[in-house]
């Protein structure tokens, strides 16, 4: 369905379940035992092996911690509805979020230059693809926080 009341907005089905919120906002989890913080959310605690996770905003700003770029097209199950000949190549990065998870990430800069370790990034919701039905499917992405 095509939201016409505002078609400057991102709508859509997210590719995933449990990734993000609409405003947008990461899901994570915190085990409740010692603390530590997933993304994705997680059921059992690697580090204390408690079972007793909490689900947890983790917000929509972060840090560009890491970063490359994604020259060819992945390999199946990537599924961005693009061929060899029209796969825009993209930055993956590693965005470190004010609790300290860091969240590997497509990034919405695609150029080394503009890729700069330490940036503020903040979150954006992306039209993936589009579905069998001509639904949008949206991802998250981070994109470069400007001013
Ligand atoms: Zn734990």
């Amino acid at each position: 369905m095509t939201d016409i009341s505002s078609p400057n907005s991102t709508s859509g089905r997210h590719i995933a379940t449990d990734l993000f919120t609409d405003q947008p906002s990461l899901i994570g989890s915190r085990c409740s035992n010692c603390g530590e913080i997933y993304f994705p959310i997680r059921s059992s605690c690697s580090q204390c092996s408690s079972e007793n996770l909490e689900r947890e905003n983790l917000g929509n700003q972060g840090v560009l911690w890491s970063w490359t770029i994604q020259h060819y097209m992945p390999k199946p199950p990537y599924n961005s509805g693009e061929t060899k000949d029209t796969f825009t190549p993209y930055g993956i990065g590693l965005v470190e979020m004010p609790s300290g998870v860091k969240v590997k990430t497509r990034l919405n800069v695609n150029q080394a230059k503009a890729l700069n370790i330490g940036d503020p990034y903040i979150l954006a919701l992306k039209p993936f693809r589009t579905d069998e039905n001509g639904d949008s499917i949206l991802t998250f992405v981070f994109d470069r926080e400007i001013g």
